[in-house]
């Protein structure tokens, strides 16, 4: 068994705050410049250049990409081998958090009670997701998740006489009535199958493949491939300003379900698409 101290996470967890808020990854940044020779408005092009251009500015002046710094999503996939000692896990996470939002600079937006809606000043919460899997190591992931697109997904339990029609034409409702609120171009998450609550956590965790990656299994990769091709046939546009790159990609996630129902959630992810991982 390897014994992990909890208070190793508190500047892992600080770390990749500022990370992923400050420095987009290469695989977006790629991501953006390839749909740069797609888009075929003018306009729709200028904005895939600004945003490039405000994201290496982000970087090179290390400051936030968006003033929407969101909520702190945590995932930690957790080796069965290991075992915690010290303080507790979450609390050493939140404070990981709180450090990150506040050595960063970044917006505080988090409220303590969804009713009351008194700003925690320290972003935290977070909402913390754990798995286990094989092995000694343990895989943290930040991915703050802002309110724009976060605002526009969507979940539901559809008739499994439904079918993949249905599943298409969901998802694409989807982000037709997101139009440009979610901040598009954007990357689509849809977890398929499961429970109520199990497709909208595959739909987060789809927003964790790279870009450009395919599911493994070889109709839903064709089902993710005709999403694409349709959502980016709608014409919102980068920033919603009209256009052909509406989405960068469309990942979905499936797992088994239940014979009478069919669970489906799509999450949407802007261009400000953050996350960062570190195996310790
Ligand atoms: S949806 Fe994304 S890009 Fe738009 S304001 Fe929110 S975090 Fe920023």
């Amino acid at each position: 068994m390897r014994v992990i101290n909890t208070k190793e996470l508190i500047p892992v967890v600080n770390d990749l705050v500022k990370k992923a808020c400050i420095d987009l990854d290469d695989n977006l940044m790629n991501a953006l410049k390839q749909s740069i020779l797609l888009e075929e408005s003018e306009l729709g092009k200028e904005v895939l250049e600004t945003l490039i251009e405000n994201a290496n500015s982000a970087r090179e002046k290390q400051v936030a990409c968006c003033q929407d710094t969101g909520i702190a999503v945590v995932y930690l996939e957790i080796g069965q081998e290991v075992s915690w000692e010290g303080a507790n896990l979450t609390d050493m996470i939140n404070e990981g958090v709180r450090q990150g939002y506040g050595e960063g600079y970044l917006r505080n937006s988090v409220v303590g009670d969804p009713i009351l809606r008194e700003n925690t000043k320290d972003n935290t919460p977070a909402v913390i997701h754990t798995n286990i899997v094989e092995g000694s190591e343990v895989k943290i992931t930040v991915m703050p998740k802002g309110a724009g697109s976060e605002n526009m997904g969507r979940a539901s339990v559809l008739k499994p006489a439904d079918g993949v029609e249905g599943v298409l034409n969901y998802v694409i409702e989807t982000v037709e009535n997101a139009g440009g609120k979610a901040c598009p171009p954007l990357i689509v998450g849809v977890g398929l199958g499961g429970t109520m609550e199990k497709s909208t956590l595959l739909a987060k965790e789809a927003l964790k493949r790279p870009i450009g990656d395919r599911n493994p299994i070889s109709h839903i990769a064709a089902l993710e491939e005709e999403l694409l091709q349709r959502i980016n046939d709608l014409g919102i546009g980068p920033i919603g300003i009209g256009g052909r790159v509406t989405a960068l990609d469309v990942h979905i996630e499936t797992f088994p379900c239940h014979i009478a129902s069919l669970p489906i959630a799509v999450n949407l992810q802007c261009h400000a698409n953050r996350h960062a991982s570190k195996v310790i």
